[in-house]
């Protein structure tokens, strides 16, 4: 074992503070990356602020952080995929089975034995998993992603979560060429749902409650931009969606959105409100339409969609901070007061 350096938070009201903590040594298939960067997931506040308690009570002390990228400093002794000195990726899941049909088919992200990134059994120490926020981290070469050398570092740690978030459903459900597309909330999932749809060629119309993000959505590349609120707007989309993302999760009319769909049309959640959410039946039946959900992405596709990323050259929209601006960031994030994720830059660790 040897020490990390890490930001935990000691309670569901505790802000974060520099701690210690011990990281095991790589053993054979074992990656050690030294984390650059480290992206700040909604979901890492729901969870260290107890807000996910039903489904998955926080460990204190909590480390989150699931959107990583670093560079390999040791490799174990059987490893293939990776050597000292590459860059690499960790995202959601740390492990899994392996045998399970889940894992077989490539979908590690449903496996029953699934391991997150923190805050989930760790059979090597003991205790939970630690996540990125962090100066290193040690994770099975299964679970390690290769990262193209083209993309800005701090803009491609987000796409370890909100990345694959958004572009698993599109490739589950045929975004392409002649599809039109649309995005529904405008913020750390939803500009990487823009990005995806207009890189896949699709024609991109976001949904958003403030009219003055009109101008960003443009820029991120969509093609057309409506005020959900206003009725009228909305009505002229009717029936004319193949897809819709829908990465909203407060509390929405669902059913405004589905009224959108042409035939055979999907709408995927990929945001999860906290109230179960009312669906007119015949809202699906007519037109016989499907709601789904998705859930991040397989380890194959996380890779399909870094190596995606290479090739056209798409990063997420980030703000970069030090690690001593965490909790301020956490309250901006409460307020969506960011464009459109936070990215940690860890050499700000070595400080503390
Ligand atoms: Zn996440
Ligand atoms: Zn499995």
């Amino acid at each position: 074992m040897y020490n990390a350096k890490a930001y935990a938070a000691a309670s569901a009201t505790s802000p974060f503070a520099s701690t210690r903590i011990a990281r095991r040594d790589p053993t054979e298939h074992d990656v050690q990356i030294e984390i650059l960067f480290c992206g700040i997931c909604h979901s890492d506040l729901h969870l260290v602020r107890g807000e996910w308690s039903g489904l998955m009570p926080a460990v204190y002390p909590c480390i989150p952080g699931h959107e990583i990228v670093g560079r390999v400093t040791k490799v174990g002794s059987a490893v293939t995929k990776f050597k000292r000195g590459d860059l690499a990726g960790v995202g959601c899941m740390v492990d899994s089975d392996g045998t399970c049909p889940e894992c077989q088919a490539g979908l590690e992200q449903f496996c029953p034995n699934m391991i997150l990134t923190y805050n989930s059994p760790d059979k090597h120490l003991g205790g939970v998993t630690y996540g990125g926020y962090s100066d290193s981290i040690v994770v099975d070469e299964r679970f390690v992603l290769r990262v193209p050398s083209n993309l800005n570092l701090a803009g491609t740690a987000p796409l370890l979560c909100a990345g694959i978030t958004t572009y698993s459903p599109m490739r589950r459900w045929g975004v392409s060429k002649g599809k039109k597309v649309g995005v529904v909330g405008l913020g750390g999932l939803g500009h990487m749902g823009v990005k995806f749809a207009r890189a896949f060629g699709a024609h991109v119309v976001v949904f958003t409650t403030s009219p003055n993000k009109k101008e960003d959505a443009l820029r991120l590349g969509a093609d057309e931009v409506v005020v959900s609120r206003n009725a009228n707007e909305m009505q002229k989309h009717a029936a004319s969606f193949d897809f819709i993302l829908d990465a909203v999760s407060a509390d929405h009319d669902v059913n405004a959105y589905l009224q959108l769909l042409r035939r055979d049309g999907i709408l995927t959640l990929v945001g999860a409100p906290a109230k179960p959410l009312a669906v007119v039946a015949f809202g699906l039946i007519l037109g016989r339409k499907s709601l789904s959900g998705s859930l991040i992405g397989g380890i194959p596709e996380t890779q399909e969609m870094l190596d995606f990323c290479g090739a056209h050259n798409i990063t997420a929209d980030v703000e970069v901070i030090p690690i001593q601006k965490l909790n301020e960031a956490y309250e901006r994030l409460l307020k969506s007061d960011v464009k459109y994720r936070f990215s940690i830059d860890m050499a700000s660790l070595k400080s503390t």
